[in-house]
């Protein structure tokens, strides 16, 4: 089976999590599955090849692809954290959620200057915080070569936000 084969079949649709009318899907079972998980992290990179110096995983589930596409493609990984886990002067970026705000970082500093960086998540939703991710890098005097994701759902406006950036999908829903 074709890698996106693969990671389809292996995603759970749950429905009413984390809230009512929510239908979540979860990959854990693509993430325990290691043929599954090292296809996936090849098909994540492969648009991007030899275009990017980092691999910028969002946490959590963006830190294990990320971890997987590093040992794929032989890049280092910037960790895209959520707001006070780093212990050095950070950037930080702020972004809506249906309630609330949540907030991103990174160590200034972290990366050289100029240096180009893939962003990886599992699911591209609103966008919301693909596009912070992506302001966060460039903010810290880095390029965002683009954004890769497991999965992209199509009934939500995430790629007219990112509309400024490369993203690639390997499934959409
Ligand atoms: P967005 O910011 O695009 O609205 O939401 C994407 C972020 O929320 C990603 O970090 C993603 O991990 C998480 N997310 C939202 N919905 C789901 C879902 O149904 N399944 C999974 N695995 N993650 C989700």
């Amino acid at each position: 089976p074709s890698a996106a084969e693969r990671v389809h079949d292996l995603i759970e649709l749950i429905p009413d999590f984390p809230s009512p009318g929510i239908l979540f899907r979860d990959l854990t079972p693509v993430f325990a599955d290691g043929p599954a998980l090292m296809a996936l992290a090849e098909a994540l990179v492969a648009p991007f090849e030899g275009r990017f110096d980092y691999i910028g995983g969002l946490e959590a589930r963006g830190f294990l692809l990320a971890g997987a596409a590093s040992a794929v493609c032989g890049k280092g990984v910037l960790t895209v954290r959520k707001a006070g886990k780093l212990p050095r002067n950070t950037i930080g970026e702020s972004y809506a959620l249906e309630y609330g705000e949540a907030r991103l970082e990174v160590h200034a500093g972290q990366l050289p200057a100029g240096s180009r960086v893939l962003i990886v998540d599992d699911l591209l939703a609103t966008g919301g915080t693909a596009g912070a991710a992506a302001r966060l890098v460039e903010r810290a005097g880095w390029h965002v070569t683009g954004m890769a994701f497991a999965l992209e759902l199509n009934d939500l406006p995430g790629r007219q936000v990112l509309s400024d950036y490369e993203v690639f999908s390997l499934l959409n829903a």
